[in-house]
Parts: structure tokens; sequence; C-alpha cells
């Protein structure tokens, strides 16, 4: 394609990128299993799984299968009043894995959407039920989307800034650390203590797009009990955590209390094509199930339900419940641990973390940790003349790679970090 770079320049606005000062975009004209082919004949490993959706590895044969199939089937219908087995079929394998409270599947098309619905069905159960709680808890250093209700929820920082006025009031509590913990419970406890919050949100375990931050889920399981002890909705927003990225189908399987209400995307068709869903329990359906009219929850996107999407997503299902690939989340995760015990002495290190697939390394800096910590304009560029795409959250370098990557492929982005790390110090 000729003055391809020249024609993105003026055309495009990519997505949280600069317009002035960021490197040209890399052209890439295929991809597959975990390679991304440039252009110009590289090839370059997505550590980081497209923005963390990718499972099975790119142009998969079985999802591609699937897509073929049902493009030639039925493309798309209006999802109000009619319904189509890639839906049906879907609702019910997830249904399998889900949480057993979990009852229902509602259609949008990203996380965002997702969160934001969770947040409609949790202010609209209250509604309905005649008792308006209007209060909302979330988590210092949460991220859960870029629409206003989901940026609402989400830390306030200089993703949010320009719209600060526009965003409803939300208390936050801290993210709970084994320092802070009893701190943070008993300042959520005086938050819930009137019982007038309608709902909890919170990244269950893992706080993703704030820098891979853990906790665990002993403090997350106390939450959620004193949050069902107060009647607070509580929203786990699984969007990144979903589809076995933590070493289990969801973050939500290693807690004894459930959510009410989950948000659930990335992972949703192994990176393919845009779906989300947001699954909520019986308790919340309730008070939705009535005659009256005004209670219909009136939401709804004019791709809600896309048969593609449902079909591709349900292939992705089937790769991500079939023996190869779970053992394959478990070697990951176990490959992992090692490289962290062992990143752990490193001197440039500050801090070594893993949970099933997700690896981060929180590196030492001068400047504080955070999104705009300027390390990352030297990681970036660094591992991808390495071959090898790696996109840190300032200085937080973490490795999210698809389901289907090798012990020595996966031994080659280590290697490039450590040989990073020891340039760097
Ligand atoms: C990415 C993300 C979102 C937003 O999803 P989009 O598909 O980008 O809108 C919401 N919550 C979490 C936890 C995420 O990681």
């Amino acid at each position: 394609m000729d003055n391809w770079a020249e024609k993105d320049k003026q055309n495009i606005w990519h997505p949280f990128t600069p317009l002035v000062g960021s490197a040209d975009p890399i052209m890439i004209t295929s991809a597959r299993g975990i390679y991304l082919h440039t252009h110009d004949g590289r090839k370059i490993i997505d550590a980081v799984s497209s923005w963390w959706t990718n499972l099975h590895g790119h142009s998969n044969p079985h999802i591609a299968a699937a897509i073929a199939q049902q493009a030639n089937n039925l493309e798309h219908v209006i999802f109000a009043g009619f319904t189509h087995e890639p839906a049906i079929k879907l609702s019910e394998n997830l249904l399998t894995i889900l949480p057993k409270n979990q009852s229902k599947i509602f259609f949008s098309d990203n996380g965002s959407t997702a969160v934001e619905v969770g947040i409609k069905m949790a202010l609209q159960y209250w509604h309905n039920k005649g008792t308006p709680k209007k209060k909302v808890v979330a988590m210092n250093g949460a991220y859960h989307g870029d629409t206003f209700g989901s940026m609402s929820v989400g830390d306030r920082n200089i993703f949010t800034d320009p719209f600060s006025k526009h965003l409803f009031d939300v208390a936050f509590i801290d993210l709970p650390t084994k320092e802070n913990e009893e701190i943070v419970l008993k300042h959520f406890l005086e938050l819930i203590e009137k019982n007038d919050v309608a709902a909890f949100i919170v990244e269950p375990l893992v706080q993703a797009a704030g820098g891979m931050r853990m906790y665990s889920p002993a403090i997350l399981d106390k939450l959620f009990s004193s949050a069902r002890a107060h009647d607070v909705i509580c929203i786990a927003d699984e969007v990144f955590t979903g589809f076995g990225r933590t070493g289990k189908n969801f973050a939500s399987n290693y807690l004894t209390y459930m959510p009410d209400i989950m948000a659930l995307s990335k992972g949703l068709t192994g990176g393919t094509l845009p779906l989300s869903i947001t699954t909520c329990t019986e308790k919340i359906i309730q008070e939705f199930r009535t005659d009256d009219f005004t209670k219909t929850f009136f939401h709804g996107h004019s791709y809600t339900g896309n048969p593609l999407a449902c079909a591709v997503a349900n292939a992705s299902f089937e790769l991500l419940t079939g023996l190869d690939c779970q053992d394959a989340i478990q070697r990951i995760a176990t490959s992992h641990e090692q490289f962290r015990t062992e990143m752990s002495r490193h001197p440039a290190i500050k801090d070594a973390r893993c949970l099933g697939t997700i690896f981060a390394l929180e590196i030492k800096s001068d400047e504080s940790t955070s999104y705009s910590n300027t390390i990352r304009k030297k990681i970036y560029p660094y591992f991808l003349e390495q071959g090898i795409l790696l996109r840190p959250l300032g200085n937080v370098l973490y490795i999210v790679p698809p389901f289907v990557i090798k012990n020595d492929e996966l031994q080659i982005i280590y290697n490039s970090i450590k040989k990073f790390l020891d340039l760097n110090i």
C-alpha cells in the first residue's frame, strides 16, 4: 500500500495515542498464533494478547471456521423480540462455567458497556424495589472503562480530568494490602453501615490498567460478606480477569462470597470480535420480573447479541474448556511463578507479582509508580526492537500472553526482560 503511514496519519485517530510525538503505528498485514506479521516482513510476539483479548492465538482456524459458517447463515438480527441459536447456545455454555448463583446473561459490545449495564442494573434494582439507594462504592486505582458511568467508578486521574465535573459521586476505598487491610475494611464498613449504599464495584484480585496491582481473595471475601450483610449489590468487573486469565475460569472462583453482578468481555470471543456480557443473579432479576412496563430494563445496543460474535464466543468456549487449553494455563502459571521468584531478587525490581497467566514487574524508579512514569518511553521501543510487543503501564512491565504460547517462547520474553533490566540499572 502506497503512503500508508501518511494516509493513516491524515485520516485516523488512534486510541490512547497522543497526536503529537507518537511513533508511526506499525502496519500489520497478518497474524498467526502469538505472532504479528508486519508489512516489512518482521514477526512480533504479541506478549499482551492485543490489549488482553487474545486467548487461543491469532487467526485461530477453529474460530475462523466458526465465523465463516455463521456468516453464511445469519450475520445479524435485531435482538429485541428475536433470538437465535448462537446466543442461546452461548448463554447455556457460559452458565455451565460461571459461578452457580449467576442466572441470566445480558449482551453488549465491549467492557465499558458491560460495566455500564452492571451499574444500571444495580441502580434500577433499587429503583424498582422502591428503596432508591444511590451511593456507589469503588476502589482507588480502578479502571472500569471509558464511558461516563464506567469512568465515574474508576480512578480519577489524567484519563478522567477533562470530564471530572460530569462524573457522578462515588466513595472510594483504598486497594487492600497486607499493611492496610484492617483500615480499608473499617473504612468500607463506615461507608456501608447506614444501609444506603446501592452497589460496590471492583476488579476482583487484579486491578489491570491501574498497574496489574494484586490483592488477596481473603480480603475481598471480607468486603463482599460485609457488603451482603448491609444489602449492597456486589459487582465484579471481570472484563480482564475472566476466561482463564487468573488461572481459574474467573477471579470470582477464588472467592467464597460470589458477586451479584458480573461484567465480562476481553477473552469472551478469544480476542476475535467485540462482545461483552453482564450476568446477574435471580435476586436482581426478581425486581425486573413484573408487568409494570416502567420497570423494564430499557437498555440495548444496535449490535446486541450479534450472531457472528456469539458463534465465535462459542468456538472460543470450546477451546477454553478443552484439556489442552486448561493445561496450557497451568503451564504458563508455573512458568510465570518461577520467573517471579527469580525477578523478585533483581536489584532493579521493586515488586514482582503474578497470578495465573498474568505476570507483572514494578521497576524501581525515582518517579512515582504511575501510568505517566517516563520509563515506559524506554520500555516500549526497546522490546519492539527485540520483536516483542510489551506495552507497559508506566513503570509496570507485564506479560499477558495468549494461552497458546510455548515455554521456549515465554523464555524468549523473560530473557529479553532480563537483558533490558541489566542494561537499564
Ligand atoms: C479493559 C477493561 C474495561 C473496558 O473494556 P473495553 O472493552 O476497553 O471498553 C473495563 N474493565 C476492566 C477491568 C478492563 O480491563
